[in-house]
C-alpha cells in the first residue's frame, strides 16, 4: 500500500527521526513500539502530514508518490492526508457537538455529503463501537474509553484509505483499555490498513501483521510480533522489552 523510503525529521538542533524506512500493506497491520521520546508519535504525524518531513519518499500503491527532498505542493499534502484517519491520544472531540454530532462533522462540513446518508453511516459506525445507546450524549457525559471509541467512529466516517492510532489507550483508566483495543482488534478483522503507536506490547503482539521496534530515531527491528517480541535478535530491542514485560 505505503512504502516509506528515507524519511527524516528534524526539531531544532534535535534530529527527531533518521532514516526511516519501512512498508505497509494493503489490509496490514503496524504496530510501533519503543521508549519514550523514541520517535514513535513524529513518524506517525509524517504519515498524515501534521509533521512535514525535511527528508524522504512516500510511494503509494495507486502511483501517488511524494518527495520530501522537494518542495511540496499543497495539493499533494491534502492528498496525502486525506488517505489517512487519525485517533488522538487525548479525543480531541469537540465538547459541545453530541457523540453523533461529532461523528457527522466531517462527512458533512469537509465532504459535503448528504446529510441523511451521513446519519446512517453515523449511526452504523457508532453501532459498530459498541455505542448504538449513547449517541445523543456529549463528550462530558461519555466516559474516557466511550470518548476514544467515539474518536475512532470519527476517523471511520471519512472512510480513510489508512487508519491511524496515536498510543489510543495511553490516557485512559487501565480498566477502561480493553473496550478500545477490542473495538481496534474488530478493525484488524475487517481488513482496515492501521498504523498503530502503542505501549500495550501484549496487543500489539496480539493484533499486528509488523512490529516496528523504534529507538532514538532509528528502527532497530522490524518483522512479525514472534520475531520482534518474541525473539528479538538485537540487544536494545531485549532490554526495552525485559525492561516492561
Ligand atoms: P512517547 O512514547 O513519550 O510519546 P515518542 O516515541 O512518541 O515518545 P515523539 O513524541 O515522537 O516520541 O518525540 C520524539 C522527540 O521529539 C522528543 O524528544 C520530543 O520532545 C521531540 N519533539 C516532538 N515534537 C516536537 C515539536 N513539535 N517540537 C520540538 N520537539 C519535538
Amino acid at each position: 500500500y505505503l512504502s516509506v523510503t528515507g524519511l527524516a525529521k528534524q526539531f531544532g538542533d534535535l534530529q527527531v527521526l533518521k532514516d526511516i524506512n519501512f512498508s505497509i500493506e494493503k489490509g496490514q497491520v503496524i504496530s510501533i513500539i519503543g521508549p519514550s521520546g523514541s520517535g514513535k508519535t513524529t513518524l506517525l504525524r509524517c504519515l498524515n502530514a501534521l509533521e512535514i518531513p525535511d527528508n524522504g519518499i512516500f510511494q503509494f500503491e495507486d502511483g501517488f508518490t511524494l518527495d520530501f527532498t522537494k518542495k511540496q505542493k499543497k495539493q499533494d499534502l491534502l492528498r496525502l492526508r486525506r488517505k489517512s484517519g487519525m485517533v488522538f491520544q487525548s479525543y480531541n472531540l469537540f465538547p459541545h457537538k453530541t457523540a453523533i454530532e461529532n461523528v457527522m462533522e466531517g462527512p458533512l462540513i469537509v465532504q459535503k455529503r448528504d446529510r441523511k446518508e451521513v446519519l446512517n453511516l453515523a449511526k452504523s459506525l457508532l453501532k459498530k463501537v459498541g455505542l448504538e445507546d449513547k449517541i445523543n450524549l456529549y463528550p462530558y457525559q461519555l466516559s474516557g474509553g466511550q470518548q476514544q471509541r467515539v474518536g475512532i467512529a470519527r476517523a471511520l466516517a471519512m472512510e480513510p484509505e489508512l487508519m491511524l492510532f496515536d498510543e489510543p489507550t495511553s490516557a485512559l483508566d487501565p480498566e477502561l483499555v480493553g473496550e478500545v483495543l477490542k473495538v481496534i482488534k474488530d478493525l484488524a478483522k475487517d481488513n482496515w490498513t492501521m498504523v498503530i503507536v502503542t505501549h500495550e506490547i501484549q496487543f500489539a503482539y496480539q493484533v499486528s501483521d509488523k512490529v516496528v521496534f523504534m529507538d532514538g530515531g532509528y528502527i532497530v527491528e522490524q518483522g512479525t510480533p514472534d520475531e520482534v517480541i518474541k525473539n528479538p535478535q538485537v540487544d536494545r530491542t531485549k532490554q526495552f522489552l525485559h525492561r516492561i514485560l
